[in-house]
């Protein structure tokens, strides 16, 4: 089955107005790329003012909160990045549950309000490294994945998931392409279970250290429809050798 691939960039807490001339020039870069997606999940404040500054490029938040409306200091609802103008957003990041103790069980609550509003979803999903080096990885992040998806997700192209193993993320490490390609075949294996052929149709992206050095080899990864990435999205020249290589490997 042939995927179009996603590149989606998460500045995490980096960027502010200062920063809309990176956008920019990404978003610039993503039109000459049309064979592929791209996408930039922002700070929930850069939101409005970057999809004023290139409208028609995919801008989306980098967590939701799983409730309409309520008591909930300092969070944003999916309505709400809706409103400010995001297509798409980030849910169950490692950092989040790990610094927010976020459960499976939230991040599933979260994704299907996100996608009950109308947004694209990246669902997160990563092993810490005692559980890699004890050989139970793939177990552990399957039963993750299947915690954590949603009991429905419409058009299958809405809907992604990143597998991020935590000890790549912003390491520098990343694991071997056979590592990769072992996850991603589970992960398809987890979608399909639970959604049938439109599973098939899911795309499963890979995060953790991806730049211009290691982006192609990676891409070529059977069952690999793209990355979640980082530290490398923040500026347009770190980023766009990714997107240039995700262009160039377009069937699977
Ligand atoms: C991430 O935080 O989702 C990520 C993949 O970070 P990095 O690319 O910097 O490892």
């Amino acid at each position: 089955m042939t995927r179009r691939k996603l590149v989606a960039g998460n500045w995490k807490m980096y960027g502010t107005s200062a920063e809309l001339g990176e956008i920019e020039g990404i978003a610039r870069a993503a039109q000459d790329h049309s064979a592929i997606d791209v996408a930039l999940c922002l700070p929930a404040t850069l939101i409005e003012r970057a999809t004023q500054t290139v409208s028609g490029f995919a801008i989306g938040g980098q967590d939701v909160h799983s409730a309409g409306k309520g008591a909930h200091t300092g969070c944003v609802s999916a309505a709400m990045l809706v409103d400010a103008g995001a297509g798409l957003t980030i849910v169950g990041h490692s950092e989040r549950r790990e610094a927010q103790h976020e459960t499976d069980a939230e991040v599933k609550a979260k994704a299907e309000a996100a996608l009950a509003a109308g947004l694209d979803v990246i669902l997160c999903i990563g092993e810490s490294l005692d559980v890699r080096e004890q050989g139970r990885a793939v177990a552990v992040v399957d039963a993750q994945l299947a915690a954590s998806l949603p009991a429905r997700i419409g058009a299958p192209e809405a809907f992604s998931v990143a597998y991020e193993p935590i000890w790549a993320i912003g390491t520098g490490k990343v694991p071997s392409l056979g590592d990769i390609a072992e996850m991603h075949a589970a992960l398809r294996r987890r979608l399909v279970a639970a959604y049938g052929g439109a599973g098939n149709a899911v795309r499963i992206l890979y995060g953790g250290s991806v730049k211009a050095s290691n982006a192609a080899e990676i891409f070529a990864v059977p069952d690999v429809e793209g990355a979640l990435v980082g530290g490398a999205s923040l500026t347009a020249a770190d980023f766009l050798p990714i997107i240039e290589a995700a262009g160039q490997v377009i069937d699977f």
